[in-house]
């Protein structure tokens, strides 16, 4: 038994072995309404780190980028990131030289935006983009395919300082694939509704993430695969997007109210916090009056 143990431990650092027994906690993660078993974020961000350097990602500015291009994604990006329900993480916002019209995800709190989506978007489309990026960062979908593929232990002695080319190498071929395939259509639709959900609450009209698709439905109509970036080639098609986020935004105008003591609630809660009552939906109030502020003269 303690030679297995031995065996098993042996290949992980002190530190990587302090984080693995002190790491694999289950946790509610407010993002996706789950509770999740998930590689903590310090193990997530040498992994991170890793793939970045492996790359060629490390720069905030890849390629011919104007510093003003980076200074509006970040900008944007910095409002978004605070209201995510994700806080861990320091969120960055980098810009990559590139036509296509793309914008991509790496995990631990790590987004870029490439030159052709700028050249695409307002400052209100970006915005719903980078919304829709932190929600995959919110919902650690990265993560979540990470351990899908290499599992917990795997995950942790991919993060060993030794051996670290071999090891950053086969992280940095698993997020190119990933790139490649998308996160697939649960994860993407999960994205559009924290996106939604993220512009509401920083002050943008998420009505921009409508503006996004019907952008992609023009710029690239669904048919050949190739002409596709990741934005849409595995994505749920545009119109079932554009479907879901109006309902989405449609529920924003909505409050839960108890049938039991009157109190509302936002919609996403179930039952009222003080007699447990199930929760009915109404529409909000059509004046601009929030809960408990006089109303003017
Ligand atoms: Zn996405
Ligand atoms: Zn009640």
């Amino acid at each position: 038994m303690k030679k297995a143990i031995e065996r098993f431990f042996l290949p992980l650092t002190a530190y990587g072995l302090l984080l693995f027994l002190t790491g694999c906690t289950t946790l509610y993660n407010p993002a996706t309404g789950r509770k999740e078993t998930l590689l903590p974020t310090s193990i997530e961000q040498i992994l991170v780190g890793k793939m970045r350097m492996e790359m060629g990602l490390t720069s905030i500015r890849i390629g011919r980028v104007d510093a003003q291009q980076v200074t509006r994604v970040q900008e944007i990006g910095k409002a978004i990131a605070a209201v995510s329900d994700r806080k861990d993480v320091k969120y960055q916002f980098g810009v990559k030289e590139d036509s296509s019209i793309n914008a991509f995800n790496v995990g631990g709190g790590v987004v870029y935006v490439h030159t052709g989506l700028l050249d695409k978007t307002d400052d209100e489309m970006l915005a719903a983009v980078l919304a829709h990026e932190v929600g995959h960062d919110a919902a650690r979908h990265v993560v979540k395919h990470m351990q899908a593929a290499y599992g917990f232990v795997g995950l942790m002695k991919l993060a060993q300082v030794a051996g670290m080319k071999t090891q950053s190498a086969q992280l940095a071929n698993f997020m190119f694939g990933l790139m490649m395939k998308g996160f697939g259509r649960q994860d993407e639709l999960e994205a559009d509704r924290l996106g939604v959900r993220y512009l509401h609450r920083s002050g943008h009209n998420p009505e921009a993430l409508i503006r996004v698709f019907e952008m992609f439905q023009k710029e690239m109509p669904e048919g050949p695969l190739e002409k596709a970036t990741v934005w849409n080639r595995t994505h749920p098609l545009n119109s079932d997007r554009i479907k879901q986020a109006k309902e989405e935004i449609a529920k924003l105008k909505q409050k839960a109210f108890c049938p039991a003591c009157g109190a509302t609630y936002a919609v996403e809660v179930k039952f009222c916090e003080k007699d447990g009552t199930a929760l009915k939906l109404q529409e909000a109030p059509p004046a601009a009056n929030p809960q408990g502020q006089p109303s003017k003269p």
